[in-house]
């Protein structure tokens, strides 16, 4: 399998390239040269198996001939092994008709651990089979800096360093990556804003002599390995409701469209998904372009789901890529658009293309607030606030008989001040880390600038 660029001019690369590599030269995004087809009889024979032994079955007609099935068969083993669910993805169910995808079961209680995990184990593999050594460097507000950090610690070729702005991200957040004691693990509580993580991760890339000279990779939500290991709890989740036999839908709350673009492949490839719902909060910008056509960047507005508060959805491209049937040079075009004029119209015919298969909502923060308690009472699930701007918008897209997916991103634990302000109840954390507030903190402070953090990468990495 071959990736190439959406935006036509960067190098076709194989599976374990695109994933090292993350973002294109291009500056686009890889995606597969095409999608492989899974026929109703191998969908259907998905049924009653193991979540692992389907992550091996979607998984590897993408992966090729980067990894041998041994080595993929046991990633995928040991990416699940901690997760504290035996179905990995379990559904519930809210409403008839109406059902709850949870993915909080993993190490950091947020989906993101389902792609981080497996990618850190290919990583690994990778990595040994070149003889290299990586420093892998983020930008987070929370959830991604968490899961990489449970994903890489302890790996033999990698460093992993995290930058997050000091005083504020949660408390459970911070403490997730703080205590992981395994010394290839560095937490780095940057003096300034979310903005400044990114803007000197992003000088970091640009600063090509160093960028060698620590092998420079990154793990953002644009990386296809991650975005491929999502699609296997799409294939879970609809065949357990009746798939190939019966269509399904699904909600997903989103922001970067990592999570939902994975929902389209899973479409592509022969999953029966009739629709596939886009929840925003009041972060919009998706559902102005799905209504009106104009994609035009907006201030981010500090929502309670914080991990949807996006100014641009960086998967979007993917998305736009395949409506544009697969024109790069289109796409490169409103990218440029988007660079120099804040903003760009879709056009007609891949307006429709994409409302052939997405639909789109936004919730505002009182709605978000006013689901997290009546779904407690309705049903008497606990929902964060992201699940919750989720199951706003699946109820309000309900169309029997398809069943209605809504994807539960985050545990509740993980955004405790939210869910207890919406409900009274103070949700705690899974028995597994319950001890997350007694244990020892490792981080170092950092000001926000460049030098004094490329000398501290230096220093502190294992050569
Ligand atoms: C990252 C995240 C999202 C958004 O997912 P995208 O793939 O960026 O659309 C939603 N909810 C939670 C809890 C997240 O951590």
């Amino acid at each position: 399998m071959r990736y190439i660029s959406t935006r036509g001019q960067a190098p076709v690369l194989s599976f374990a390239e695109a994933m090292l590599t993350g973002l294109a030269r291009d500056g686009g995004l890889y995606v597969p040269e095409w999608v492989p087809a899974m026929s109703p009889g191998e969908i259907a024979d998905l049924a009653g198996r193991s979540y692992e032994e389907v992550a091996f079955r979607v998984m590897s007609p993408f992966v090729g001939a980067a990894f041998t099935e041994a080595e993929l068969r046991g990633a995928i083993a040991r990416a699940y092994a901690g997760f504290g669910h035996v179905a990995r993805a379990p559904l519930v169910q809210l409403a008839p008709g109406h059902h709850l995808l949870e993915l909080f079961h993993g190490p950091t209680l947020a989906f993101k651990d389902f792609a981080m995990q497996i990618i850190g184990q290919l990583f690994q593999i990778a990595l040994a089979k070149e003889g290299k050594r990586i420093t892998i460097v983020g930008a987070t507000s929370g959830d991604t800096g968490s899961a990489a950090i449970e994903a890489f610690k302890g790996l033999e070729n990698v460093d992993v360093f995290i930058l997050f702005p000091h005083g504020r991200v949660s408390e459970v957040q911070r403490r997730q990556m703080t205590t992981p004691a395994e010394a290839n693990v560095h937490a780095l509580a940057l003096d300034g804003t979310f903005d400044d993580c990114q803007n000197r991760l992003k000088d970091m890339f640009n600063d090509f002599a160093f960028r060698d000279e620590v092998g420079l990779a990154g793990v953002n939500s644009i990386n296809w390995a991650r975005v491929l290991a999502q699609v296997v709890y799409y294939f879970t989740a609809a065949v357990a409701l009746g798939a190939p036999g019966r269509k399904v839908s699904f909600t997903v709350p989103t922001g970067n469209f990592g999570d939902i673009f994975a929902g389209f492949i899973a479409r592509e490839m022969g999953l029966p998904i009739e629709r596939l719902v886009i929840a925003t909060n009041q972060n919009d910008i998706l559902h102005r372009c799905l209504t009106t056509g104009e994609y035009r960047m907006d201030g981010v507005k500090p929502s309670i789901s914080p991990s949807m508060d996006i100014q641009i959805s960086s998967n979007f491209e993917r998305a736009l890529f395949f409506a544009y049937g697969k024109d790069g040079a289109a796409v490169a075009q409103l990218m440029e658009e988007l660079k120099t004029q804040g903003g760009f119209s879709v056009s007609q015919g891949a307006l429709e293309a994409l409302r052939e298969i997405y639909a789109s909502a936004s919730v505002s923060e009182a709605e978000t607030s006013e689901t997290i308690g009546a779904e407690l009472a309705r049903s008497g699930e606990l929902l964060c606030p992201h699940s919750a701007v989720g199951v706003r918008v699946g109820h309000a897209h309900l169309s029997a008989p398809t069943p209605m997916i809504t994807l539960a991103t985050a545990h509740p634990a993980k955004f405790p001040d939210a869910v207890e302000a919406a409900t009274g109840i103070r949700p705690a954390l899974p028995e597994r880390m319950a001890d997350l507030f007694a244990r020892d903190e490792r981080v170092t402070r950092v000001p926000n600038d460049l030098a004094a953090l490329e000398a501290l990468i230096r220093q502190e990495r294992r050569a």
